[in-house]
């Protein structure tokens, strides 16, 4: 049985990539879907997270206690850029050759829209399950994990057993598991002075490069004590490097960006404790001053690749040796759901090409988006099965 027919499922998901979610206004989209889903009598509530900005989690329950199963996508999106590159309005969702055009269709109204049609097909079948299904729409993903974040800490998706992201993997591809990413700022104070008189300033450049040096060799040392068979090591890659006046004064201010991509067996923490060991020993022997600023401090997500929600999707595939099991550098809202608990089933599985996210002419195969209806539908009965 099917409740809704492929014209509304395209229409629900053309509505809510025309709402625009730039890093901002997920409280429409938010709506959109609650609307949706009371119209077939489940109930929402959403989360706040800043004016405009609300996470939506609702919940349909099968016929007795067991796992919870979190859905996940979120609910914001990248910037369009200049709408001149674009051949289609990106707003408008237009459909050519079996393919809608827009910002976020693939990363990752799409996945969102074929989870909450999935829940709903199944609440109108009869909610054929044990346990319960639980949605989670979450804001700011693409910028700090907003949504993610306060779901986590403030308890909404507490004992959860699974979460399913609908992040596009593409059908073929199923990610059982991503490293951390810690990006921070190395910020270098030191004092003006003409350059004829170095003596009298502090060459805060100088000390950007002692930091250089004496981190590197911390780094290296921390990250071989430890490789993870599924994500390989933890590296740390300074990115951007800003500083200095002009030609002939000392430089003052030096500022470096860096991204660390971590493991569980060299964490986040471990990165950390090699910088700030850096820092003090740098400072101490100069009369400038290093200082650590960190943007973003995103743990890893593991999960065996044959756990049980990983098979139930693969097994909703019709040919499911066709469907791989992977692992991606990138993180996700994963990196908040899975501090929850110590041990959880983990799946990152959407329509779309991963390499389409966030370009211009961001696409969805229509067929695609439509065919992970039908696949959600199955794997999370099996997942749940009575
Ligand atoms: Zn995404």
């Amino acid at each position: 049985m099917t409740v809704f027919t492929d014209e509304q499922k395209i229409k629900y998901l053309q509505d809510i990539v025309q709402i625009k979610t730039v890093n901002d206004n997920e409280e429409e989209a938010a709506n959109y879907l609650a609307g949706l889903l009371k119209e077939y009598g489940i109930d929402s509530y959403g989360v706040k997270y800043d004016e405009g900005r609300v996470s939506l989690v609702a919940d349909v329950k099968g016929q007795e206690e067991g796992k919870l199963l979190v859905l996940s996508g979120h609910t914001d999106v990248v910037s369009e850029g200049d709408p001149f590159y674009w051949t289609y309005d990106p707003y408008a969702a237009e459909i050519h050759d079996g393919k809608m055009y827009g910002r976020g269709v693939n990363d990752m109204k799409a996945g969102l829209m074929a989870l909450v049609l999935a829940m709903i097909e199944l609440k109108e079948e009869g909610a054929d399950f044990n346990g319960t299904i639980r949605l989670a729409a979450t804001v700011g993903e693409e910028i700090g994990m907003y949504g993610s974040k306060q779901l986590s800490e403030e308890g909404h998706l507490d004992g959860a057993d699974g979460f399913l992201i609908a992040e596009p993997s593409g059908q073929g591809t199923i990610i059982y598991a991503h490293k951390g990413s810690l990006q921070y700022e190395i910020h270098a104070q030191g004092q003006s002075a003409h350059s004829s008189m170095p003596e009298v300033g502090i060459d805060a450049l100088q000390l950007m490069v002692d930091y250089i040096n004496n981190s590197n060799e911390k780094f290296a040392e921390a990250f071989a004590k430890g490789t993870n068979e599924d994500l390989g090591d933890t590296i740390n890659v300074n990115t951007v490097i800003n500083g200095g006046a002009q030609i002939n004064s000392v430089a003052e201010k030096v500022i470096m960006k860096a991204n660390a991509r971590t493991i569980p067996e060299v964490d986040n923490q471990v990165v950390l404790d090699q910088i700030n060991a850096a820092i003090e020993e740098v400072n101490a022997t100069s009369k400038g001053e290093l200082s650590l600023n960190i943007l973003q401090n995103n743990y890893f997500a593991t999960s065996p690749d044959d756990n049980p929600l990983i098979e139930a999707l693969v097994n909703a595939n019709e040919n499911p040796e066709a469907v791989s099991r992977e692992t991606i550098g990138g993180a996700t809202d994963a990196s908040n759901f899975s501090r929850i608990s110590d041990e959880y089933d983990l799946a990152i599985y959407g329509p779309g090409d991963m390499s389409v996210a966030h370009v211009v002419d961001e696409y969805v195969e229509v067929q695609e988006y439509l065919d992970f209806v039908d696949i959600y539908k199955q794997a999370i009965k099996d997942y749940l099965k009575v």
